[in-house]
């Protein structure tokens, strides 16, 4: 097939699904060449069966909420590949989730650990459950339900979940605990566990530091750095909190954090007090972003979603990191990206830049990173965690921390590598999509026509 029969090939199997969509045509773009070259791959329509997920669960949860009312919510788990490994990717609990979303998370998800040089096929999977405003027991009882299903179809061996969006460490705990109860075993099934019960150290801060890992080994391939930098952070949950710590450990100046009701922009910049200010109120109290403003006399600005750009992306700034949800930054937004010269967008969240935004950014210079290499840092410590689990072991703070910036450094210069080598040099989108595919690929060729 051509390029374009690939294409609507896939576009007629999985058309209203735009996020996954999106996502194949991204890779498909950047791997055309590959695709030329390599006349087997073509042969074995390599492209057309790993755009199909292996398996996909789909399931009804069923949970009482504290006044004793039935509540039912979708559950779904994407068992997208397993050439390189067992399935691995998080869970995602909000109430945007589709099989859509699922499915271009999941596709992302096995270019990214491809990436990693770590044993893990591509997973993910979640529910359209919303923990916002829940208790903590109605946390519990949905987190029961769900696993009371999705149980018979994972093991330490086979599907390692892990968290995402709305899956933190409490929701974790809930999941392990059933998964514990219904099965009779202690196992490494999920990573992201608490230490002291399988967790590793490091895996809560992983994806935010990891991703300022590979902002830095950017920079120095300019022969500069991110201190004394101004930077630009979207949302205000684990991925923008420790991508937050780290920017000022590497001297670097924060300015905003949102979350879904809007940004605080704060001219003098986050300080590890203020940091401490917001884990508090969005993991422990669980509040809105205003707050922060309000303590520190800084400005909020609300954001409507529905509005043609997000003022956020039009502070002053060096660097762009966008670590809230998929489709943040859209051409409008990168238009003022690239207007108050910033140099690098480093993307925390999955696919948080749109086509025709990532097309302005790369065109006008802007260093881009897209998150499939930049945000690894959080399954490649969840591979690490795995590793721990089957030895029986737990690594210090400082050996997991000197992997995971070993590991950065590996997929910034391995798809550095790629795109060079695929005639873009530069270009980590190209290079981050080739090396990923080139290593699934080669696999799934080994083992034959499964
Ligand atoms: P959290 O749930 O901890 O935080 C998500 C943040 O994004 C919150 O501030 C939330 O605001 C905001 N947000 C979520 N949805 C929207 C929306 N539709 N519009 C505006 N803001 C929104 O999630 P994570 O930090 O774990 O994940 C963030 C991104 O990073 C996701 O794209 C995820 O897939 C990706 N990622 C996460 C990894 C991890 O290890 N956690 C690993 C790799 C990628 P509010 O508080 O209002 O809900």
């Amino acid at each position: 097939m051509s390029f374009e029969e690939i294409l609507s090939f896939v576009k007629k199997r999985n058309a209203h699904e735009l996020e996954f969509i999106q996502a194949v045509e991204e890779v498909l773009l950047s791997v055309a060449p590959v695709l030329d070259r390599h006349a087997e791959y073509r042969n074995l329509k390599i492209f057309e069966r790993i755009t199909e997920p292996e398996r996909l669960i789909y399931f009804r949860v069923n949970w009482m909420d504290d006044q004793g009312q039935v509540q039912v919510n979708r559950g779904y788990r994407v068992q997208m590949s397993s050439a390189i490994g067992p399935y691995k990717g998080g869970l995602r609990f909000h109430p945007s989730v589709t099989a859509s979303v699922l499915k271009f998370l999941a596709f992302e998800q096995i270019f990214k650990n491809a990436l990693t040089g770590l044993p893990m096929g591509g997973g993910k999977g979640g529910s359209d459950f919303d923990p916002k405003g829940k208790s903590d027991n109605e946390v519990m009882r949905f987190c029961q339900a769900f696993m009371s299903e999705l149980a018979r179809h994972i093991d330490d061996r086979t599907d390692v979940p892990a968290g995402d969006i709305g899956v933190g460490g409490r929701e974790i705990g809930f999941l392990f605990g059933a998964y514990k109860k219904i099965k009779n075993e202690f196992s490494g099934v999920l990573t992201g566990k608490g230490i002291g019960w399988g967790g590793s150290l490091i895996r809560t801060e992983a994806t935010g530091y990891g991703l300022i890992y590979f902002a830095e080994n950017m920079m120095q391939t300019k022969k500069e750095s991110l201190k004394g930098k101004t930077c630009l952070v979207s949302g205000s949950g684990n991925v923008a909190q420790y991508a937050i710590e780290k920017i000022m450990h590497f001297g670097g100046k924060v300015v905003t954090a949102s979350d879904s009701s809007g940004f605080i922009y704060d001219e003098a910049g986050f300080t590890p007090e203020k940091l401490v200010f917001l884990i508090d109120l969005k993991d422990v109290r669980r509040g809105r972003i205003k707050e922060y403003a309000d303590k520190y006399k800084c400005s909020f600005f609300a954001v409507n979603p529905k509005d043609d750009f997000n003022p956020l992306w039009a502070v002053p700034a060096d660097c762009a990191f966008p670590c809230a949800t998929q489709n943040e930054v859209n051409a409008k937004d990168a238009e003022h990206l690239v207007k108050n010269k910033v140099k690098l967008l480093g993307e925390g969240a999955n696919m948080p830049t749109s086509p025709e935004a990532i097309n302005i950014l790369i065109d006008n210079g802007v260093m881009y990173a897209p998150g499939k290499a930049s945000n690894a840092g959080g399954v490649a410590t969840s591979g690490l965690e795995m590793t721990q689990n089957y030895m029986g072991q737990n690594w210090t703070r400082e050996e997991v921390d000197k992997k995971l910036i070993g590991i950065m450094k590996t997929i910034h210069d391995t798809s550095l590598a790629a795109a060079k080598e695929y005639g873009k040099p530069g270009n980590y989108m190209v290079g981050a999509n080739i090396a990923g595919f080139l290593k699934v690929a080669g696999a799934m060729q080994a083992q034959g026509l499964i």
